[in-house]
């Protein structure tokens, strides 16, 4: 990067608010993805107003630039694939103002998701889109996703809670968007169309969430099953009831199988089992945990185990959480990757698409693990591959296609939590054809020179593997 503009950066954020360090550059070209590309500069700004300043000469000077939060973005949304700057949004991390009686909290982007809600539980309220990422990922980097996790079913998704936002635009102007009323039908809703932008559209620097109570008590439920069909069916009816879970997760044969490998067996040896969550009032939680043992009893559950205990809760909840990791563990030089990873089908769905998703697998020979957050849709499918193997990849690439295609056609979406960015970017263009010219509409006139996130989305062009992280000669 030319000298003169690092001089204008340092005058801006200091010398300990930037660097062009090639360990530092190498480090953040990377995300939790399979991409890599390394950037020119790695910018952290400290206000509003530095980012605002920042942006004025990435615009002026036609750099790219990538908003960044933690980094634990599953699809490439954060790699800066065309260089230029990383905006690390991590010392904007405070949360400003708990305002318990509008029932609003500000916080600054680079808040982190359990930061905050440890804050929030100090007033009895929480922000409840529980991403399996809590510990890391930041409440910008979630909104720029619309990330959402275990309790999306109930509670929602990011979108649901955002009243408000401060955001930079590629220019520099400082706007704000929304309000912080829980109501508001001002026009366009200008903060909404922010969720979900993945930097993109502008740079978030502060957010205001909506408030929720915490429940009083929760209990779970684990129901294991002879075949993964049987397990998207006890969803659906347990939905259909009508009963809303606080949490439904589901898993198949090969996440169970690599999560008792490598975690020493905390779930029970089965083709599929779900665990489901009731919360609130103690005598409701009650009621939802008896109707949930029924209808999974009635579907032919194989066992059903209900349980208040935390020690309990807290094991199948880690179990849950550990498949990414235990799935790179099943089985030496291989490792567990994110293709096809959060695609969303409608919940009567389900049963389908967990059984196409295992039909696709064996089709092309690659080891799929299925399982999500299954009562709103939500399935995740981790494939487990040699990442030095071409053919590998090949073979990984065309089960994927064939797994979003089925999916758009059982009416669902590539992305239901993590995003497009670049391992969705070509299905999500197929999926969305009918609303690409607004969106490239909408991306000209909020970033006429294309600096933000370029190359991304609606722009990826060409196949979907290069830049990828791992030492396969053929896609580096
Ligand atoms: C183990 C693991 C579990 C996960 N579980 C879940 C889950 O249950 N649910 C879920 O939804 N996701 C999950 N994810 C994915 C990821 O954590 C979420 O997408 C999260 O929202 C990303 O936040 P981040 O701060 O790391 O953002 P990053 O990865 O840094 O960035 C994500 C996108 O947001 C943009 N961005 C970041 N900050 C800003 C900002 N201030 N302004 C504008 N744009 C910005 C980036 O440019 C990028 O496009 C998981 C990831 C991992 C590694």
């Amino acid at each position: 990067m030319d000298a003169s503009i690092i001089e204008r950066i340092e005058k801006i954020v200091g010398k300990d608010g930037y660097s062009v360090s090639i360990a530092d550059r190498y480090t953040y070209g990377f995300d939790a993805s399979i991409f890599h590309n390394t950037p020119d500069i790695v910018i952290q700004p400290k206000s509003t107003e530095e980012v605002s300043e920042i942006m004025k000469i990435a615009n002026e000077n036609l750099i790219p630039i990538v908003p960044r939060g933690a980094g634990t973005g599953l699809c490439g949304s954060a790699v800066p694939i065309k260089g230029g700057i990383v905006l690390d949004m991590s010392k904007m991390n405070k949360v400003i103002e708990v305002s318990v009686g509008d029932l609003w909290v500000d916080v600054q982007a680079g808040c982190i998701y359990n930061a905050l809600n440890a804050e929030l539980a100090k007033y009895g309220f929480f922000f409840p889109c529980s991403p399996g990422s809590a510990e890391a990922a930041t409440i910008g980097g979630m909104v720029a996703a619309n990330a959402s996790g275990m309790k999306a079913v109930k509670y929602g998704a990011t979108r649901d809670f955002v009243l408000g936002l401060t955001f930079v635009k590629a220019d520099g102007e400082i706007v704000r968007a929304g309000t912080k009323t829980i109501k508001d039908s001002s026009g366009y809703q200008l903060a909404r169309l922010l969720c979900g932008s993945e930097g993109t559209l502008g740079v978030i620097t502060e957010i205001t969430l909506m408030l929720t109570t915490k429940p009083k008590t929760s209990a779970s439920l684990l129901a294991s099953f002879k075949t993964v069909y049987d397990a998207g069916r006890c969803v659906s009816a347990i939905m259909a009831h009508p009963l809303i879970p606080a949490s439904c997760e589901l898993m198949d044969k090969v996440s169970i199988n690599a999560v008792n490998k490598s975690q020493g067996n905390p779930l029970p040896d089965c083709e599929a089992l779900i665990i489901l969550e009731a919360d609130g009032e103690p005598e409701q939680v009650d009621r939802d945990l008896k109707t949930m043992e029924e209808i999974a009893k009635s579907i032919g559950a194989l066992t059903v185990t209900p349980t208040y205990d935390k020690k309990q809760i807290a094991a199948w909840t880690s179990a849950r959480k550990s498949v990414m990791t235990s799935l790179s563990q099943l089985k030496p030089g291989f490792t567990s990757v994110s293709l096809a990873d959060d695609m969303a089908v409608p919940i009567s769905k389900i049963p389908d698409a967990v059984t196409a998703y295992q039909q696709i697998s064996d089709k092309y020979r690659v080891t799929v693990a299925t399982y999500g957050h299954a009562a709103d849709g939500n399935l995740h499918t981790k494939m487990l591959l040699d990442p030095l193997d071409k053919d590998e990849w090949d073979r990984g690439v065309a089960a994927v296609t064939e797994i979003f295609d089925k999916t758009i056609e059982l009416g669902g979406t590539v992305t239901g939590e993590h995003g497009v960015g670049i391992s969705k970017a070509l299905d999500f263009q197929k999926e969305r054809a009918s609303v690409l010219s607004s969106i490239r509409a909408i991306k000209k006139a909020m970033d006429p020179n294309n600096i933000l996130n370029p190359g991304k989305l609606e722009q990826w062009e060409g196949p979907i593997l290069r830049n990828l992280r791992y030492p396969c000669k053929e896609y580096m």
